[in-house]
Formats: C-alpha cells, sequence, structure tokens
C-alpha cells in the first residue's frame, strides 16, 4: 500500500512534470473507481493542472480550482506515460482505473492490481469535501514532538493501531509501522497511552527518521516511472523467516486486524514472541 514517502515522491514527480498542463481528458476505466458524480469527471477537460498536494495518504491534484483526489488503498498506483494511445479504454479490463490525458499526448494512469478493489477517486472543488482527507490527523512529517507525545498519550490502544490509524496521524500504514516500531525497539502490542516520556520521544524520532529515509529512497527512484510500487531498505516489514539486519535474530509475523505484522523478537519485545491473537482466539 502506497504511505507517505510513496504519495510524496508521486507529489513531487507530478509537479515537476505535470503542473502547467492542460488537462485534455479524463478516461474511467473502473467505473467503481469514482466516489463522486458533481462536478462530473468531464469537468477537468479544458483545465489546466495548476498544483499537486499530498494529504496523508491522498494525492490532491488541483486542475484550476477543481480537486481530482485520489486515494491509491492496497494496490493502486500512478504510472506516467509519454504516449498515451487516443482511443478509450475498455472498461472493465485489467488494472487500469483512470487515466488522464495531457496536452501533447503525456498523462497518466492509475492501476490497481488484484481483485479487492479500493482505488478511489473524487471529483470535488475543495479537498475537505473527501471525507477521508476531512478526517485526517496531523501529518507524521509535520506534528511537532509535543503534539505527537500527547497524541500518544491521550491515545488506549496498542501502538500498531495508533501509528496506523489515520485519524490520529496521517500518512502511516501498515508497512512503515512495522518498520517505525523496529526502529523505535518497541512492541507494536504496546498500549499508546503507556509510553514513558523516554520511549514516546524514541518513538518520534523513529517516525521522522524513517519516513524522511523512505522518502529521500522513493524520490531517488522516480517513482511514477517505474513498473509498481517498490520498497527497498525494508528491516522487518514482509521480511518474515529473515534475519533481522540490527541483530540477526529472524524476523516473525503476528496476525493484527485484518492484516499480519512483522516484527523482530530480540529488538523489540524482550525475546519473547508475540501470541497470535486469532489464533488464541480460535483454539479457545
Ligand atoms: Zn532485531
Amino acid at each position: 500500500m502506497p504511505e507517505l514517502p510513496e504519495v510524496e515522491a508521486l507529489t513531487a514527480f507530478l509537479r515537476e512534470n505535470a503542473v502547467g498542463s492542460v488537462v485534455t481528458r479524463v478516461d474511467l476505466a473502473a467505473v467503481q473507481a469514482i466516489k463522486t458524480f458533481d462536478p462530473p469527471l468531464s469537468a477537468l477537460g479544458g483545465l489546466e493542472l495548476t498544483g499537486v498536494a499530498r494529504h496523508g495518504k491522498f494525492l490532491d491534484l488541483d486542475v484550476s480550482g477543481l480537486h481530482l483526489v485520489v486515494h491509491l488503498a492496497r494496490a493502486g498506483w500512478l504510472h506516467w506515460r509519454t504516449g498515451l494511445p487516443t482511443a478509450p479504454p475498455k472498461p472493465g479490463k485489467g488494472p487500469l482505473a483512470l487515466r488522464v490525458h495531457l496536452e501533447d499526448g503525456n498523462g497518466f494512469d492509475l492501476t490497481e492490481q488484484g481483485t479487492r478493489k479500493g482505488l478511489a477517486v473524487h471529483v470535488v472543488r475543495s479537498p475537505a469535501e473527501v471525507p477521508g482527507v476531512a478526517r485526517l490527523g496531523p501529518d507524521a512529517l509535520e506534528v511537532d514532538r509535543d503534539a505527537f507525545v500527547a497524541l500518544m498519550a491521550g491515545r488506549s490502544g496498542q501502538l500498531k493501531g495508533a501509528l496506523t490509524d489515520q485519524t490520529l496521524i496521517a500518512g502511516i500504514g501498515n508497512a512503515y509501522s512495522d518498520e517505525i516500531l523496529h526502529a523505535a525497539r518497541l512492541s507494536p502490542f504496546k498500549m499508546a497511552d503507556k509510553l514513558t516520556d523516554e520511549e514516546a520521544l524514541r518513538l518520534y524520532d523513529a517516525v521522522r527518521a524513517t519516513l524522511t529515509e523512505a522518502l529521500e529512497r522513493q524520490v531517488g527512484q522516480k517513482a511514477a516511472t517505474m513498473k509498481g510500487e517498490k520498497r527497498s531498505g525494508l528491516q522487518v516489514h514482509a521480511r518474515t523467516g529473515l534475519p533481522c539486519p540490527v541483530c540477526g535474530d529472524t524476523v516473525r509475523e503476528v496476525s493484527f486486524a485484518d492484516t499480519s505484522l512483522q516484527y523482530c523478537p530480540t529488538c523489540q519485545t524482550g525475546g519473547k514472541p508475540l501470541a497470535d491473537r486469532r489464533m488464541s482466539k480460535l483454539l479457545r
């Protein structure tokens, strides 16, 4: 799932390559992706793309005052294309969800792999009209130290859930929360309001360091021209069974909400594996 670093890299790419171009046409290939009907998608045609912004994990294209707000969900991506085909795409075929044509024959595709479709596109007059944007907490790279510590102290729940709750802090998802907790040497199941001051500051520093480093890698890779979202430099996320790069212990996995998380027992949980709650519930 694209998170803050990936979406920020796409934002930077579009600022450099697309802002200032006129949108000539927008083709909708996956009907379920569009969540609004007024203004219509066709209203964007003929207008200049004047700016690009990121709100949490949302991408916001300002098209002369109308906003095309995109949430890439789990398996969505944006592909920059030079020389787009002019014939309209066949709806419902393949991963293509939406195609934006710019002048000069360039443009980009929004695609989504897999059968669980979650990619969402909104055309609005203000990004705050998108409920997911309106609910966002402070941005993970903008929240200051005191505000972050206060947010954690006021949250009764596990750190993994707190970090990935977009209404608490915006921009962090499943992958980077695993990386942040590993960097902070904290258990994903530790309660947010039980952090010591020292732990809360360590977590804050880990948020900034992890996201900043990931962003530098993503921007360097020219995200929008990549085949798909590819992450490098991960220490624990999606590395179940592999050695922890810090201590050499085996990275483990445990289920969390509707997904799974990865962590290093030696670095994060005092060497003890976490109990899989889903499994113990089944056995009870
Ligand atoms: Zn380790």
